[in-house]
């Protein structure tokens, strides 16, 4: 602190802050020691996205484990936060395709060699925008350690990892349906389809019987589909269709003959009870198909845009032309029975929100049900500990039911999957370089698959990787596993259970003991926040008005575990109206104790130092006992009533007058107000009174020993 702030009545926390986050990364006060004796304390940053701007959500994630390894460091510990960043395969595809589109380019027209130049580039020059970020958010994190999930030692990893779960078996390839973003121009997992209620039509359409009069009505909501129909399926009890079974139908605009089948798992309730069977594009009639031998005719491809199978008519169309195209036509043929308004839920691509089309078509797959069984048993046996522990049954639902995990992205920004296809007898090598020839045959004709991995396939090895493996390193030894993971319930499936499942698998312990997941930052009226809504609040801008500490404050006193946060702006103006005062309150401090160092004896204490002493070893203990259960909302309050209170309206507006006198008194005049006790002492108490403040001054390291000295004492 310098001279100029210490006379400032205001406090200005930006280059306050600004100096001392410097100061931290300078002074390396966040790298750890490798090897210690010190107990260690450990987290990995939940890495954000390379093309990430911190906002509200980020802040709060990441300023309440900050808290945390700040307190640990504080006690002693050996602590390690490890940062990075994630390569975000989809996001970056996002930004670099479309600067491509504005330069009427595609990455195709480009070629991928020329398109991960400019994605490099791309992320040399702004990838380390969130990095600044997290900086300026002063979290206490080893920047010496930063990873980032595409760079060397982890493409290496993730080879490996590939390589080992092939060998096992965990890991295969497969012809099978999948959900497609024609936006994002690939396939997705499971869990990264967001099912949204949408108002739809439901379209009764009827197929004419091959040589009879009579037709079957079938309901759909999507009609285009119906150009890759096999079959139209009916409930073997289903009385209305006896007579049908086993008969023919003809598929209109196709003209193709399909047959009318049964299957218990038809529902008689919806629509006319029979239902038309398109086993290439619905996940229901695809395993429907599979179990009658049904041909899948692939009328839509990857783009969303009808193909040859379709038709001359429909070919090229985009699938929401050819709908209405198709409704049209079969108004005209008589062969639309009717049309009623529909609400169902239609799943959507998390990333950029347009509608999933489902694909068939040849993707890798990770076998998950075995990887499962032992991530289920570390947290049933409480290796692993949800905060809240509800969260543990939203964990275990998942798991339990778990899927197959689709991990190949028709993308190039990624991991390249480690396989090569033999051109001449279709054999597969897996391997961690190009191979010279095929395993199976002499062919040298190989090429490799063109897909990359799904971004979660790397960020799941993040704890492990981040330290060195597979190499055996000190860092692994002495933090792995680590202690916490904090992160928001939205990613516990994407995220949190495959960390726990690859860490379990391939660093043959559990990644962490602790996961804590944070709440949702909402706005005032406890309304999410989103653009279209205006309620966004950005915590850039927040700490440009008020300073980091009373933004980062504002979400500590908010946190209550397992609730959202309702979060107004004039909250961190009252707090940074604390930081003031905390401010004005040190000044105070450091003007009085005026450099000396000084060592207390316990017989010269004041009634007033004897409280506010055992109020501040107390408070300690209260803070220590808060954080210890993650309950960041009673630390903050507790740290913001003794401060303001306690700290400074009782005891500093207690020793003003004595210190005021024993100023007067240090020439040897007398002051003008006398204590009860002799003239002569009223120095003494001053000086007394300066000793006590200037264990405010300390370090927090040494405070903390203080505190435990004086712990120590009163035992
Ligand atoms: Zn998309
Ligand atoms: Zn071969």
């Amino acid at each position: 602190m310098n001279k100029k702030h210490i006379l400032e009545k205001v406090y200005d926390p930006n280059p306050v802050e600004e100096k001392w986050s410097k100061f931290w990364i300078d002074e390396g006060l966040f790298i750890p020691q490798v090897p210690s004796s010190k107990k260690k304390f450990s987290m990995v940053l939940p890495p954000p996205n390379v093309t990430g701007i911190l906002h509200i959500g980020h802040a709060l994630c990441f300023t309440l484990p900050d808290i945390i390894v700040r307190w640990r460091r504080m006690q002693g510990f050996n602590t390690l936060w490890l940062p990075g960043t994630d390569h975000a395969s989809i996001a970056v595809h996002n930004v670099i395709e479309q600067s491509l589109a504005e330069k009427g380019l595609t990455r195709e027209k480009i070629g991928r060699e020329e398109f991960m130049k400019v994605a490099w580039d791309w992320k040399d020059k702004y990838g380390g925008m969130i990095i600044h970020q997290l900086k300026k958010l002063g979290t206490s994190l080893d920047w010496t350690r930063e990873r980032f999930t595409l760079d060397e030692g982890f493409s290496k990893a993730v080879r490996h990892v590939f390589i080992e779960l092939y060998k096992e078996g965990l890991i295969y390839r497969d012809y099978y349906l999948v959900n497609r973003c024609p936006h994002c121009g690939t396939v997705l997992s499971d869990i990264e389809i967001e099912h949204r209620e949408r108002k739809a039509k439901l379209y009764y359409i009827k197929y004419p019987l091959l040589d009879s009069d009579e037709s079957i009505a079938v309901a759909t909501t999507r009609p285009e589909t119906m150009l890759g129909d096999t079959a139209v399926a009916v409930h073997p009890d289903d009385k209305r269709y006896s007579k049908f079974k086993k008969k023919r139908v003809l598929l209109p605009l196709v003209n193709r003959e399909i047959p009318v089948i049964t299957d218990e798992r038809v529902e008689q309730e919806f629509g006319t009870g029979a239902v038309k069977v398109t086993p290439a594009h619905d996940p229901v009639d695809f395993e429907l198909g599979k179990r009658h031998n049904l041909e899948q005719v692939i009328v839509i491809d990857g783009s969303g845009r009808m193909t040859e199978a379709a038709g001359e008519e429909f070919k090229g169309l985009d699938r929401f032309e050819c709908r209405e195209k198709v409704i049209a036509k079969l108004e005209e043929m008589g062969l639309l029975a009717k049309t009623e308004d529909y609400e169902h839920a239609v799943g959507h691509c998390y990333r950029c929100k347009t509608i999933i089309e489902p694909h068939l078509s040849w993707q890798w797959f990770v076998r998950v049900k075995p990887l499962a069984e032992e991530a289920i048993k570390v947290v049933e046996e409480g290796k692993i500990k949800f905060i809240p522990s509800n969260w543990a049954k939203t964990y275990f639902e998942w798991m339990y039911n778990i899927h197959d995990w689709c991990i190949s992205r028709q993308l190039w920004w990624g991991h390249r999957i480690p396989a090569w296809y033999c051109q001449d007898c279709e054999h597969i090598v897996v391997s961690d370089e190009a191979p010279a020839k095929c395993e199976k045959c002499p062919s040298s004709k190989l090429v490799q698959d063109e897909d990359v991995l799904d971004t979660w396939f790397s960020s799941a090895l993040w704890p492990f990787v981040t330290m060195g493996w597979p190499e055996k390193t000190d860092d692994l030894k002495t933090f792995y596993p680590t202690d916490l993971m904090s992160t928001g319930f939205d990613i516990i499936f994407f995220w949190v259970a495959r960390m726990i499942m690859m860490g379990l698998k391939f660093a043959k312990d559990i990644p962490f003991r602790h996961v804590f997941i944070n709440g949702l930052v909402r706005d005032f009226k406890r309304r999410k926040m989103s653009k279209s809504e205006g309620n966004i609040i950005d915590p850039l801008e927040m700490i440009e008005k008020y300073g980091t500490d009373a933004l980062r404050f504002t979400l500590a006193a908010l946190a209550i575990p397992g609730m959202d946060l309702s979060l107004a702006e004039e909250r961190m103006a009252g707090y940074q109206a604390f930081a003031n005062k905390i401010w004005n309150a040190s000044r105070f401090v450091l003007m009085n104790i005026q450099g000396e160092e000084f060592r207390l004896k316990e017989e010269e204490l004041t009634l007033a130092d004897r409280w506010i002493r055992s109020r501040l070893v107390g408070i300690i203990e209260e803070l220590h006992d808060a954080l210890e259960n993650y309950k960041f909302y009673d630390a903050a309050n507790k740290i913001y009533h003794f401060i303001w209170g306690e700290f400074c309206d009782w005891y500093i507006e207690l020793v003003k007058p004595s210190l005021k006198q024993g100023e007067q008194n240090v020439g040897g005049r007398p002051g003008r107000y006398v204590r009860p006790d002799t003239e002569a002492s009223s120095s003494v108490y001053a000086l007394h009174h300066r000793r006590n403040l200037a264990a405010y001054a300390l370090p927090p390291e040494n405070l903390w020993q203080w505190h435990l000295s004086l712990k120590q004492e009163r035992i």
